[in-house]
């Protein structure tokens, strides 16, 4: 792994790089790329490269738009797909303004921001264990499924190869896979990455995305992160196992507690089950994935924690009960098409924020939440996540918590954005409303 700008040369000459893509993400997560010719690199190192802030969804305005690109050169990494002559790297970039000051725009440095908190609070890394769910599909016109597998099905499963040539990218990449497998929908599949810090694990997400699709369009077909793509079948998530660790001793292990779970380990959790309704808006960021988080296709709806039961909000996970290294929790409402870096921050602020004020942890639920009646789940006071985005608006809009990970700018600016994508939602017309009613009304 390269260190340093010098470091970053030397592998461009020894691999006959041309090109180096220079990444970052906008409010939304989507990637934004532009390539620099390998002659620019030390400058790109020293001054950064300028670029058209107002271009970005929730950069800056139009008259205070000139923004800098600065390149990171910890993550330096060829991209498998280009040729190998002449070939092609990435780095991500770290945006600033043009007197230097980080940019309050990019979600990096609110990841960032929110690290440097856990630092304060005396915590050194916040690994994270993302489990990312996708779809291949013949185009993306239509959700056209490749086969009719389900859960670890073999060999009714028509992605071996795709699943195999994506693992040995991002191996090459320097990015671990532990498991890979077809999901419980048909054509759905899933490739858990072995747990990260926070930062890198942000960055490898988005690499993780990029390189799935772009291995999918080399076989010609398109692969989907869309919460829900298909009605009736279960959705896309993105469940985050997660813990804090001071040095190499993790802050969430206790021996001699009954869930194996430390005082912050329940603090953290029940810091993300009291904030989680004010920060769905980040963790599910768009109209369709509300249309995931329904009963009866094992992603949560019920804000409540347990050991074992799968339709609750926060698992602790009992493969290795007792080992203390992979103590740990699992939020399982995210989906993979939120934007990692904000989707990290808030779940770190929230949690946090159960750490600070030493919030009760409730008592986990056993049960299966979905089959409830309502009164028996009034009676344990389990509450319900955001059923819409406009619900979820309107939590987030309130939210301190909220405000404080994501900053003033990007706070202002997601409410704005997700508003108007609510306003021009709502007065469609839909293929339901024609089917349903013009026959009887
Ligand atoms: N696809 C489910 C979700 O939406 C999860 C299924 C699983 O991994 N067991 O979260
Ligand atoms: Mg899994
Ligand atoms: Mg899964
Ligand atoms: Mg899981």
């Amino acid at each position: 792994k390269p260190r340093d700008a010098k470091d970053v040369m030397e592998l461009c000459k020894k691999y006959d790089v041309r090109f180096i893509r220079l990444w970052f993400v906008d409010i939304l997560g989507q990637l934004k790329s532009f390539a620099i010719h390998v002659d620019e690199l030390e400058g790109a190192f020293e001054e950064g490269m300028g670029f058209d802030g107002s271009s970005i969804k929730g950069f800056a305005r139009i008259d205070e738009s000139d923004m800098v690109a600065v390149p990171d050169p910890s993550t330096f990494t060829l991209l498998p797909w280009r040729p190998k002559e002449k070939a092609v790297a990435r780095m991500f970039c770290d945006i600033l303004n043009p007197d230097g000051t980080p940019y309050q725009g990019d979600p990096r440095y609110a990841l960032k921001r929110a690290l440097e908190k856990m630092k304060k609070m005396g915590f050194t890394h916040f690994y994270l264990g993302p489990e990312l769910e996708f779809f291949y599909f013949k185009s993306d016109r239509c959700p056209e499924i490749l086969d009719e597998g389900g859960y670890f099905d073999y060999p009714m499963d028509a992605a071996e190869d795709l699943r195999r040539d994506t693992i040995l990218a991002l191996e090459s990449m320097g990015i671990r896979v532990e498991y890979s497998h077809h999901e419980v929908a048909p054509s759905q599949h899933e490739i858990d990455l072995r747990f990260a810090d926070a930062l890198e694990m942000a960055d490898i997400v988005m690499t993780y995305k990029v390189t799935v699709k772009e291995i999918a369009r080399k076989y010609g077909l398109h692969a989907t992160f869309m919460p829900k793509p298909i009605f009736g079948e279960n959705g896309s998530g993105m469940h985050t196992h997660q813990s804090l660790f001071i040095g190499d001793k993790n802050a969430f292990f206790d021996p001699n507690d009954k869930y194996h779970l430390s005082e912050t380990a329940k603090q953290y959790t029940a810091g993300l089950l009291k904030h989680i309704k004010e920060i769905t808006l980040v963790l599910n960021q768009w109209i369709n994935s509300y249309k995931r988080l329904v009963p009866g296709y094992e992603a949560p709806v019920y804000i409540c924690w347990a050991r074992r039961n799968r339709s609750a909000l926060i698992r602790v996970p009992m493969y290795k009960p007792g080992k203390e290294k992979a103590t740990r929790i699992e939020l399982r409402s995210p989906d993979p098409a939120c934007n990692p870096y904000l989707a990290f921050a808030t779940m770190l602020t929230a949690g946090l924020k159960g750490i600070e004020n030493k919030y009760q942890l409730p008592e986990p639920v056993e049960r299966d939440v979905y089959h409830m009646d309502p009164e028996e789940r009034k009676a344990l006071s389990i509450e319900e996540l955001p059923g819409s985005l406009i619900e979820a608006i309107e939590y987030a809009e309130k939210s301190e918590v909220l405000r404080e990970a994501l900053g003033d700018h990007i706070f202002n600016q997601l409410i704005t954005s997700k508003k108007m994508e609510w306003d021009d939602y709502r007065i469609r017309v839909t293929e339901y409303e024609i089917a349903k009613y013009l026959p009887i009304l």
